[in-house]
């Protein structure tokens, strides 16, 4: 397959560069090359919880250089959606950090007294009285919003519920559905060229999801790169109706042979490289000082 046209990179973040915490094979290389090659890039996550310095703080821990503003998130893309729909507006938040921080940086005035707008986002804390607010508040007439519309989240002792099942709630009590702005939604993936100024035509998009990544990057017009690291399985790729323009076993895949062989004009040079271990040697860059987890990783 040919991407010799792609200048501009979109990548998932779990299942692709890291798993429960364990940076992928050439995860560390890939991002590497791009920092070197200067290339735009963003690293997409429907994760709503964490802020973006928070997410680059995790993966630095898996031994994945990745700064925050080269982070992408369903709750940042979520304040741009609605930063451009209403400036200034306000809104009832359930949630935490990663959407209370970027509705509070977009401008936005969080209140429960006749909201614009009611947010949910990914949450471990939910309350009751919250969730009771919400609905009367959309039953008021709020617009209901939602981060992204995972139903469940991974976790070390088994699946948690996620946004959707929380969204899912709050549907069955008052009869509205959530305008949902991560993936699927191809709108996470616009706002993220914006986001880089790149464009669809030269951009491809790496998921390891058939039913979030590669429809989505699709029907944002990219070209699409499936990783079979992690869900998507051969039987489970057949039983689409849709295929991405590639599928490779890993981001190693997407790793050129480094410095002598690489002939890119205005590349940086070698000898500025931050000093970090985990870019060097072993693919299986995972150091020891990976600090214990809670529940519900990065995604
Ligand atoms: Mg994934």
């Amino acid at each position: 397959m040919d991407r010799s046209h792609i200048t501009s990179w979109l990548t998932d973040m779990d299942g692709v560069l890291v798993r429960e915490n364990h940076a992928l094979p050439g995860a560390a290389e890939l991002l590497e090359q791009w920092r070197r090659e200067d290339a735009p890039y963003l690293v997409l996550t429907n994760n709503s919880i964490f802020t973006a310095r928070d997410l680059s703080a995790r993966l630095r821990a898996s031994g994945l250089v990745v700064p925050e503003e080269r982070i992408w998130t369903s709750a940042l893309a979520t304040a741009d959606f609605l930063a451009r729909q209403s400036p200034g507006a306000s809104a009832f938040v359930v949630g935490e950090a990663g959407i209370t921080t970027a509705l509070h940086e977009a401008g936005f005035i969080m209140t429960e007294s006749d909201p614009e707008y009611v947010v949910v986002g990914e949450t471990r804390n939910y309350s009751f009285e919250a969730i009771t607010k919400a609905i009367r508040l959309i039953l008021g007439g709020s617009r209901f919003i939602a981060t992204n519309p995972d139903a469940t989240g991974p976790s070390q002792d088994g699946v948690l519920p996620a946004t959707g099942a929380i969204t899912a709630l709050i549907t069955k009590a008052t009869g509205r559905h959530p305008y949902v702005v991560g993936k699927p939604n191809p709108m996470m993936f616009r706002s993220a060229l914006n986001r880089i100024g790149a464009h669809s035509e030269t951009t491809a998009m790496i998921g390891d999801r058939m039913d979030t990544d590669v429809i989505a990057g699709i029907e944002a017009g990219l070209h699409t790169i499936l990783v079979l690291t992690g869900i998507s399985d051969d039987s489970e790729i057949a039983k689409y109706p849709f295929r991405p323009s590639e599928i490779i076993s890993g981001v190693h895949e997407l790793v050129r042979p480094s410095s002598g062989d690489v002939h890119e004009s205005g590349a940086a040079g070698t000898e500025d490289r931050p000093a970090d271990p985990s870019v060097s040697g072993s693919s299986d860059g995972s150091p020891e000082d990976v600090p214990a987890e809670e529940p519900g990783a990065p995604r």
